[in-house]
């Protein structure tokens, strides 16, 4: 006789890894974060499992820094597939994996763990995904357009690295530290040594995340996008860029998703631009993580429907 199964439960800890009951199907997949409450991703992932027939689920673990070592020794006991990772591990994690690839080594982030042979290999696609979502929303591709990203951390590393891949016309980078967003451009230099971009401007420029410094791009660039944590619907807390610097002729990308309008999405329409939140993103993300676990195509139109 088949032996009953516990029921799945909505988030999982480190204690429960430990003390491990499988479920049915069987969780090998899942998300580490802290908090992880808010993620999507078992939605969208469970939606292309089931679609594919294959038999595990995907689930939300609630791992804290300090419990994020042993949580990765647990997984690879227990033969998972894999693990993305969220806030505050894509960094941490950088040091517990036996195998990173170029764009883990290059952004200094990892989003994607693979158990394979009993090896732990990172990946990072938060790059690739927002290219796809570009492409998606604005039917255009990063090699045709002059970028702002805004921020220098994870997401934005991931995004700059991309359009230096694509080879985008422009990129400049402008983060409230702006060292940071120095280091990064200096980073990326090779990439724009060519001779694209015509006009007075540099191909690759740093700036301060400040208004002024703004204004003067805006003019030169056709893609602005907010790799900030900056949301600008709490009280007091700014939009990362003021409304009144947006224009007709641009295109927003917002990587925030947790507000389908999000105040700088809703700016940007208002102002006669095209803008969209961070949900193509987190999509195409989760399709590529999807596609290195299973080595097959991820059922696309399932994934973002289950979103
Ligand atoms: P991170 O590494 O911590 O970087 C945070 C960035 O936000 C830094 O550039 C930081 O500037 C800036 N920042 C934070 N508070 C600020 C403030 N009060 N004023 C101005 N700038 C501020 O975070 P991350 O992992 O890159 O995530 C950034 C955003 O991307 C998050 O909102 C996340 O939800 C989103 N994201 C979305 C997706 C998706 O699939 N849609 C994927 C990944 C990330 P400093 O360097 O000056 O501190």
């Amino acid at each position: 006789m088949k032996k009953k199964r516990a029921a799945a439960k909505e988030v999982y800890t480190v204690v429960d890894l430990q003390n491990w009951r499988d479920v049915d199907p069987p969780i090998r997949l899942g998300v580490f974060g802290d908090p992880v409450e808010h993620s999507l991703s078992p939605q969208m992932q469970n939606a292309a499992l089931k679609h594919c027939k294959i038999d595990m689920q995907y689930a939300r673990f609630h791992i804290s820094p300090d419990e994020l070592r042993e949580a990765k020794d647990l997984i690879r006991k227990l033969e998972f597939v894999g693990v993305n990772l969220t806030i505050p591990h894509k960094i941490a994690a950088l040091d517990l994996l036996d195998v990173a690839d170029d764009n883990v080594k290059r952004i200094g982030a990892v989003n994607v763990i693979k158990v394979e042979a009993g090896k732990l290999r990172g990946f990072n696609t938060d790059g690739r995904g927002f290219a796809r979502a570009v492409r998606e929303e604005f039917s255009v591709d990063l090699r045709d357009l002059r970028v702002l990203v805004l921020g220098a951390g994870g997401a934005a590393r991931a995004i700059a690295l991309q359009c230096a891949k694509e080879n985008s016309e422009r990129l400049v980078i402008a983060n409230r530290s702006f060292e940071k967003a120095q280091r990064l451009a200096d980073e990326l230099r090779d990439f724009f040594a060519g001779p694209k971009g015509l006009g007075p401007v540099a191909r690759l420029q740093a700036i301060r995340l400040e208004e002024a410094a703004i204004k003067f791009q805006i003019g030169h660039v056709d893609l602005i996008v907010n790799a900030t944590r900056l949301i600008g619907l709490n009280r007091g807390e700014p939009s990362p860029i003021p409304a009144r610097l947006l224009a007709p002729h641009l295109m927003v990308y917002d990587t925030i998703y947790s507000a389908a309008r999000t105040p700088l999405v809703s700016a940007a329409i208002e102002a006669g631009a095209r803008a969209v939140n961070g949900l193509s993103m987190l999509l195409h993300q989760g399709a590529q993580a999807f596609e290195i676990w299973f080595q097959r195509e991820a059922p696309i139109e399932v994934m973002r429907k289950a979103l």
